[in-house]
């Protein structure tokens, strides 16, 4: 079977769970760092079950079984993750679905929030050793393609990109910021490198590359704190042959984001520049929680215009999408405050609806080369 016709097939096949009716939300626990040990802290986090956090100032086993019913609050999320999960487990139970459904033209969005030091790059990018799901989705996404076909029918573009101080910025190629324009597919930065990608190999490389070009100051509390946000986009695009057998061609969009710490700028640093960067933090996570609120309340108006972050996730959130966020979260009662404020935001976002998801799909346009177009002109005249 050639391309679009095994496309056509697969996708008639798959009976996927549906994903795209409301944002689903997980909760992932770090393990207590040597510092927060060094200084003394507690635990004030439990993973009670697969799906239940409990958080109170007093979390130890026995405190948790003596006071479970007078202090602290349970939260219920799609699936909570122990200090103990691997990035395997996280990837598999949280994107590898969104994976599946980019390669049959959906969109999909993973978001990570938390407070700086709560684990969302290591979530998202995780190190050599251990790949996070912005690597893991690749490689997936490449082994999935390569089991579908062998014939170059699907193209992989990628692009990282930051918003830092309400700047979008190219991760890829660093240079002068980059404007956001509406097309037709919604809001995009003019001018973005689309690189287009062949292999797993060379993605984590690129990828490392691009988080040493994100933007991150010394702050006082945590010397490699980041202020920015970094946004990886993968595109997949393949042909398959619609119900009146005409080859169209399908393109799904994955967003992998890795959001700047929530927490409040000011308690870090007092200087000017920071809280001018704090403030353009605040306003971009500001506006955030706005649109969250009004989806959550089922407004007409929701205000994504009001930052460059909620511009840039407007299709990720109440759009055609289906939407996963991840809340990072310390173990330490040092981050009790954060990991309140985290988990209150999880908690709204676990009732924004989001639309029914569909295949992007337009006509066939004219390939890119001759020798694409005589491959082309050949399929065509086998399947007639
Ligand atoms: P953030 O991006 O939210 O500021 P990081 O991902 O940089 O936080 O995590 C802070 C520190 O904790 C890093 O040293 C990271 O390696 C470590 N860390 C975070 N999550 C985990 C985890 N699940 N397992 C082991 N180490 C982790
Ligand atoms: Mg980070």
């Amino acid at each position: 079977k050639n391309g679009p016709e095994l496309e056509t097939i697969l996708e008639k096949q798959s009976c996927g769970r549906e994903i795209g009716s409301r944002i689903l939300v997980f909760v992932r626990l770090r393990p207590m760092g040597k510092k927060e040990r060094e200084a003394g802290s507690r635990c004030c986090v439990r993973i009670v079950n697969q799906r239940d956090v409990y958080l109170t100032e007093f979390a130890s086993e026995n405190d948790y079984l003596r006071l479970k019913r007078l202090r602290g609050r349970h939260f219920t999320f799609d699936a909570s993750f122990p200090d103990s999960t691997t990035q395997q487990e996280v990837y598999l139970t949280t994107t590898a679905e969104l994976v599946e459904a980019v390669l049959q033209g959906r969109n999909g969005s993973v978001f990570c929030y938390g407070a700086t030091g709560a684990g969302k790059t290591y979530t998202m990018l995780g190190t050599v050793e251990n790949p996070g799901v912005m690597v893991l989705a690749i490689k997936d996404l490449f082994t999935k393609i390569r089991q579908r076909s062998c014939d170059g029918n699907h193209v992989v573009h990628l692009s990282y990109l930051e918003v830092y101080n309400e700047t979008v910025r190219d991760l890829l190629s660093p240079g002068r910021p980059l404007v956001l324009r509406e097309d037709k597919q919604g809001i995009v930065a003019a001018n973005l490198t689309q690189y287009r990608a062949y292999s797993t190999d060379e993605v984590m490389a690129l990828l490392q590359q691009g988080n040493q070009n994100r933007t991150t100051e010394p702050t006082r509390a945590n010397e490699t704190s980041s202020r920015s946000h970094a946004i990886l986009q993968v595109m997949v695009e393949y042909r398959v042959k619609d119900a009146s057998n005409n080859v169209v061609n399908r393109v799904g969009k994955l967003s992998l984001i890795d959001l700047a710490g929530s927490e409040r700028a000011l308690a870090t640093d007092q200087r000017t520049l920071r809280s001018l960067e704090g403030a353009n933090i605040n306003k971009s996570l500001l506006a955030l929680s706005s649109c969250i609120n009004a989806l959550v309340e089922g407004k007409k108006h929701i205000p994504y215009r009001n930052s460059k972050l909620t511009q840039l996730l407007k299709d990720s959130l109440g759009g055609v999408c289906n939407t996963v966020m991840m809340a990072n979260i310390s173990p330490s009662n040092l981050c009790f405050g954060e990991t309140q404020n985290t988990l209150h935001w999880a908690d709204r976002a676990k009732e924004i609806q989001t639309k029914a998801c569909e295949a992007n799909e337009e006509a066939l346009q004219v390939p890119e080369s001759e020798a694409d177009q005589a491959k082309l002109l050949l399929k065509l005249q086998k399947e007639n």
